[in-house]
This record gives C-alpha cells, structure tokens and sequence, in this order.
C-alpha cells in the first residue's frame, strides 16, 4: 500500500477532509517491532486514516514508563513507508516539535498536560512558526474552555492553518464511572464557539478501560464529532502505559464496524416538518417550566421572609434530604435518572438560596 499517485501532503489533505476521520496506534511507541506490528495489523482493517504513539510520554507520576524519546521517531517513519498512513505523535516542547518535523510526522497533537500551561503551548506555537503542519489540540485536564481556547489561538497565531480539536474529558477527583469525565456540553458548546475546527472525540482517555469505549465512541459520533482517536496496541494487557484502556488492531477494525453512523441531516420536507413540530412542543414546554420555575422562586422568596422574621438560618439540611428523597421517588417513576435529579435539583437548590438569602439581607 505505498504511496505511489498522491503525495503524502496531499493524502493529509484528503484525511483532514475525510468523516469520520480514525486515527489509531499505541499509547506509547514501545520497540519497532511493536510499532511496526501494529501499524500494518492497523492498515489492514482498512478503517484508519492517521496512525498514532506518543513519543514522549507526560506520566502523572514518576517512574512510569515516560517514553522511548526520539528513538522512536524512524518507527514511526517505517510505519508511515509500510503501510502508506500518515502518522501523528504528541509534541510538549519546542525540541519535540523540532525532532518530530525532522522525522517527517504529518500530524502533531498537544496533549491535554500541554493544554493546562500557556507558557507551553507559546514554546510549542513558537516552535511551529513558518512550518506547514496539521494540529490537534486536545482538551486541557481541567473543564476550561478559555485555556483550550488560548492553545487554539497561540497555535493559530503562529500561522498554523489546519488546527483540529480533541475531547479527551477532563479529570475530576473520586470520578469512578470514567478515568475522564466526558462533560459532553463542553466538547458542544467548543464545537459551537469554533464550527470551523475539526471535533475529534477520544474515546480511550474518556473511559480507561475496554468495556465502555463502544459506548463511549457511538455517543461521540450521535453528537456529531467529526472522528475518533482511540489506542491500539497488539498486546494490550502488555502495553507500557494506558493497558486498561487499548484494544487489538482487529478489534478496533471490529469496533469501528459496530458504530452506527448516523447523518446530521437529510433532505426530507416531511422529516423537516415533524421535528419542527416537536421542537416546538420543546419550546412551549421550556417556557412552562420557566414559569413554574420563578413560582417556586417567589415562594422560596416566601419563606426567606418567613425565616428572617423567625431569625432562623436559610439552610435546614433534614428538610433538603427530605425534598431530594422526595424527588427520587417520584422521578423513577416518571423516568427521570438519579443523575439528572441530582443536578436538577441542586441548581434549583442554589437558586433558591439566592433567592431567600436576599431576602434574609433586604
Ligand atoms: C495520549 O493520547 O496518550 C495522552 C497522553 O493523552 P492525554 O493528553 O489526553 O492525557
Ligand atoms: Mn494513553
């Protein structure tokens, strides 16, 4: 499969163009024979576009399996020459931008440890000056569009044309469902803010392990993300870093089988018209509950003046339980989940406090 027609550049621009677009490949480039293995089981399932390993490796702890460094870079080289794919590696600093352009890497990507450090993402942008090369730029640890929207800027800055974004999640303590938590509105509402930039969804650092990345990955493209990065390693319990999380080459070609592909749209009057009729009913319905909404507030207002009277505190723990209780009961029935009770209410909650507290201070 050796690139003879099109030149690699060109093969890059056709992939950039490409939906959705799958990039795959280890965590960590670990031996050549590794690198190699994978990069041609990957070819053969015939569903990636971009190969992928991190170079450098940014361990949350010491004396984790940092890298195998720019000796990894010819690999990745041979993977490209073999299987006639484009290859992508994480870039941290202006050294790495430096060793990775010398190896020919069509792709770079700054990981989510860059995101976090303005001073970085500067190295990294500065380093990018002059230099044709494609992007990505993955979410920041941290739920802050500002930051990942500065390293969109930095980069963008430094003349670089083609910039794509990543959703990896965002990391949050005693988490236990994903290693980092999705917070899919953000991954939107960046998508809104910048519909322009490629939205690639990274399943693999979202989940941490194997059992919900199909999930995880089928939600990313009914949210419409524009393609999916996800780790494959040929022996993944083996892997050197991330082995919860990586999956064969075959599986991976499986895995992309599996999703169903949805369209955004289609060309149907009588489609167009019955969802505009529900939207509709959504809308009527949104403005009866922000009705109902600022009744409960006037009432809560109520009882903030009743409470200022009676000079007790706004906040009775019992009769908050009592309320959530309440409501859980009431929204399994009516097919509410726990999760969405819980933040329903806790918004309610804090609205209503303000409400009372200004009460309580007039
Ligand atoms: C990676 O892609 O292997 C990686 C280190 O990811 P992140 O920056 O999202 O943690
Ligand atoms: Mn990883």
């Amino acid at each position: 499969m050796q690139q003879t027609s099109t030149t690699m550049r060109e093969t890059v621009q056709q992939v950039w163009k490409k939906r959705p677009m799958i990039i795959s490949g280890p965590c960590s480039a670990e031996t050549e024979e590794q690198v190699l293995e994978t990069a041609t089981r990957l070819a053969k399932t015939g569903k990636v576009d971009i190969l992928r390993a991190g170079i450098w490796k940014p361990r949350t702890r010491p004396g984790s399996f940092e890298g195998i460094g720019t000796k990894g870079l010819p690999w990745m080289q041979q993977a490209k020459k073999i299987t006639g794919l484009p290859v992508t590696v994480e870039v941290a600093t202006a050294k790495q931008v430096e060793d990775a352009l010398t190896f020919d890497v069509d792709v770079l990507w700054i990981g989510a440890r860059t995101t976090v450090n303005p001073f970085s993402v500067q190295d990294v942008a500065d380093a990018l000056r002059g230099v044709d090369v494609p992007v990505l730029i993955k979410n920041p640890i941290n739920p802050d569009l500002e930051l990942w929207t500065g390293a969109v800027e930095r980069v963008a800055k430094a003349g670089i044309k083609q910039i794509g974004l990543i959703h990896r999640g965002f990391s949050s303590y005693g988490n236990t469902e994903y290693r980092n938590a999705p917070m899919w509105h953000l991954a939107i509402e960046m998508k809104r803010r910048n519909p322009e930039l490629l939205m690639i969804n990274d399943p693999s650092h979202i989940s941490g392990r194997r059992d919900i990345l199909l999930d995880v990955a089928q939600k990313a493209i009914d949210l419409d993300m524009d393609g999916l990065i996800i780790e494959s390693h040929i022996d993944p319990d083996k892997a050197w870093s991330d082995a919860k999380q990586q999956i064969t080459p075959e599986r991976l070609g499986e895995m992309i089988g599996q999703i169903v592909w949805r369209k955004e749209d289609i060309n149907s009057e009588e489609f167009h018209a019955a969802l505009e009729k529900l939207r509709q009913q959504i809308n009527h319905l949104d403005d009866e509950l922000m009705q109902i909404l600022s009744q409960r507030m006037s009432i809560a207002e109520k009882i903030g003046e009743y409470k200022k009277n009676n000079n007790i505190t706004i906040l009775q723990t019992n009769r908050w339980n009592e309320i959530l209780e309440r409501a859980f009961k009431k929204g399994e029935k009516l097919n509410l989940s726990k999760e969405f009770i819980t933040k329903y209410f806790d918004a309610v909650h804090m609205e209503s406090i303000n409400h009372q507290n200004k009460i309580m201070n007039s």
